[in-house]
């Protein structure tokens, strides 16, 4: 369905973030990395996206947006990211150092690699750092870094086309790791890849967290990987998307091979799965 739109909201909508949109985060509210408030997303085309969502991300926390497909979370993302502007609402991203500004200290991993296929592993995960304008060698050791951490030390001379899609994605990783941002933004990284490949990518997203102490958005239309992953599980609706329910994940870490086989972990994905039931029978909710 189109949502009506005003001439104001259209206005908003696709403008570079305003000011205004970006909220200081409650200094009383300790420790949020994220925090979405009434936000809603109405497109120039007057497509109602999103919201109103209502959303705060703990620093270190690892989040799961679950949804149908065209329920807005890319949106939701984009919003995080600065990419895009809110509509309505307002979005605060808090990093470190407790400057609220949304776009900073983010690394966003998107569906498709999307890697320079001229350019080499090195030399595409130096790209942001490039944008940047960091000084090379300082560059060279993040991007050495960077490429350890995702398993791709061998291979920082290869190119895109000798790349098998798993080892594509975790280029793509190594690319939003290596500005060291305190927020991972991730859009369905694993989906367009096999299982026994997205098992390992998982395992290791998950040792990287941990490691690393990042705070992860992940975005997947999965329950069993967003099971497997995640500290909260975040249902949503059909467009416009909302938060239909949240699921607190309380499984013992490490999170490996045995918990996937758990009746714990089967009991979390019965019971995510029935909060998607309804638009999982192909009879949309609204
Ligand atoms: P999801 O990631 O959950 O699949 P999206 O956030 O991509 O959903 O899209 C939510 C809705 O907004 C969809 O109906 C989609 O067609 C629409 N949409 C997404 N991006 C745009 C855009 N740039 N312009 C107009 N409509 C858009
Ligand atoms: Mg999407």
């Amino acid at each position: 369905m189109i949502e009506p739109q005003t001439s104001s909201e259209k206005a908003l909508s696709e403008k570079s973030l305003p000011e205004a949109a970006l909220s200081e985060i409650d200094a009383g509210v300790a420790g949020l990395a994220v925090s979405l408030r009434g936000v809603t997303k109405v497109y120039d085309s007057g497509v109602l996206a999103l919201g109103p969502l209502d959303l705060e991300v703990r620093r270190g926390e690892f989040v799961s947006l679950l949804g149908p497909s065209g329920c807005g979370k890319s949106t939701a993302l984009r919003l995080i990211a600065g990419l895009n502007a809110p509509t309505s609402g307002t979005v605060g991203v808090s990093n470190r150092a407790g400057e609220t500004r949304a776009g900073r200290s983010i690394g966003f991993v998107f569906q498709e690699p999307t890697l320079m296929p001229w350019a080499s592993v090195r030399e595409n995960v130096r790209l942001p750092l490039k944008l940047a304008h960091v000084a090379l060698a300082e560059g060279s050791a993040r991007v050495g870094e960077a490429l350890t951490q995702v398993g791709l030390a061998e291979f920082a001379e290869a190119f895109p086309r000798q790349l098998s899609g798993g080892m594509k994605m975790r280029v793509s990783l190594a690319r939003a790791l290596v500005t060291d941002p305190d927020i991972l933004l991730m859009d369905e990284p694993f989906a367009a890849l096999d299982e026994i490949t997205r098992f390992r990518l998982n395992n290791d997203l998950l040792s990287l967290w941990r490691n690393l102490r990042k705070t992860v958005v992940f975005v997947t239309h999965s329950v069993f990987e967003s099971v497997y992953l995640s500290q909260r599980v975040i249902v949503m609706t059909p467009r416009p998307g909302r938060i239909k329910a949240e699921f607190r994940i309380d499984a013992a870490e490490p999170r490996d091979e045995d918990f996937r086989t758990s009746a714990d972990y089967a009991g979390y994905c019965r019971m995510v799965s029935n909060a998607l039931a309804p638009w999982q029978s192909g009879q949309p909710g609204s």
